[in-house]
């Protein structure tokens, strides 16, 4: 029998709760216009998901369409950026998962939108917009 790893994700005040099922397809920085409008910072790093992988367990979370192809979920009480469901994933903000350092960060994406202050000088792969899924 194989068990798949389980990760769990909380928003700051607690009300809402993820779980997500074995390991993440990718975990990205987001250098992108949105991700820095809705984190209020440089970048989001997110745990890349099949949808099927992603359970909400509890709360009701709250939405915002920001593009045609995606939504992006928060905490309607206290605000944190969680999730980001397109048609094939369910991303997880890496900053609301309650192991963070469980992740290993793979790529960047929407490179060409980085800020100036970020050094884009590590190893890994970097996309100029949206990356591989
Ligand atoms: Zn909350
Ligand atoms: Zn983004």
């Amino acid at each position: 029998m194989t068990s798949e790893k389980i990760h769990h994700a909380t928003c700051m005040c607690g009300e809402i709760t993820l779980e997500a099922k074995g390991p993440a397809n990718y975990v990205e920085y987001c250098h992108c216009k949105t991700c820095q409008q809705s984190a209020g910072s440089s970048y989001i790093i997110w745990c890349v998901f099949n949808k099927e992988k992603v359970t909400i367990t509890k709360g009701e979370m709250s939405y915002y369409k920001s593009s045609a192809k995606l939504k992006r979920g928060f905490c309607g009480n206290c605000g944190s950026t969680m999730t980001v469901i397109t048609e094939k994933c369910h991303d997880i903000a890496l900053g609301v998962m309650d192991q963070p350092n469980d992740f290993k960060i793979t790529q960047h994406i929407w490179t060409k939108r980085a800020l100036d202050h970020f050094k884009l000088d590590d190893d890994l792969p970097k996309y100029d917009e949206d990356g591989p899924l």
